[in-house]
């Protein structure tokens, strides 16, 4: 994808702060982090979302996700650890090349990561259930 910004930063012709790389990723600062350290993990292959990346580079990813969130924790001190993948932009996704936000927490970070919960009947839940099981 020659006009992907992500594909660009993650094959090196774009500088970026790289915190870990390998043959097939990238790990970078993300330029507008939610806490110190936020990172993001870009494949060196484009693809857009968690739809189009073959299972077996997703499971590379939280391989990579395992490993950083260990250093960050070792090396930031963080007191805790969300890990956030948008698909979609109605999911919030910006940049249409999959990636992995790392994003170390602190006490009093002011941030806040989350979603408003539901209240599904148990008829309602039960019917997700079967449209997701058949
Ligand atoms: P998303 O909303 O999940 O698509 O996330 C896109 C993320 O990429 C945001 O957190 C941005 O701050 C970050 N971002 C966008 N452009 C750059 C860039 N050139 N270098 C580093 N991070 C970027
Ligand atoms: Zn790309």
């Amino acid at each position: 994808m020659s006009d992907c910004i992500f594909c660009k930063i993650a094959n090196g012709e774009i500088p970026s702060r790289t915190i870990y790389e390998d043959d097939s990723y990238r790990v970078i600062l993300d330029l507008g982090p939610a806490a110190k350290g936020h990172a993001l993990i870009l494949p060196k292959s484009h693809y857009a979302n968690i739809f189009e990346i073959p299972e077996d580079k997703a499971c590379e990813v939280m391989s990579i996700a395992h490993k950083m969130a260990a250093r960050m924790k070792d090396k930031l001190k963080c007191d805790g650890f969300n890990i956030v993948q948008n698909n979609g932009e109605i999911a919030g996704q910006t940049v249409f090349h999959f990636h992995m936000h790392l994003i170390p927490r602190y006490e009093n970070d002011g941030q806040k990561i989350g979603w408003v919960p539901g209240s599904p009947s148990d008829a309602e839940l039960d019917e997700t259930a079967r449209i997701l099981n058949e």
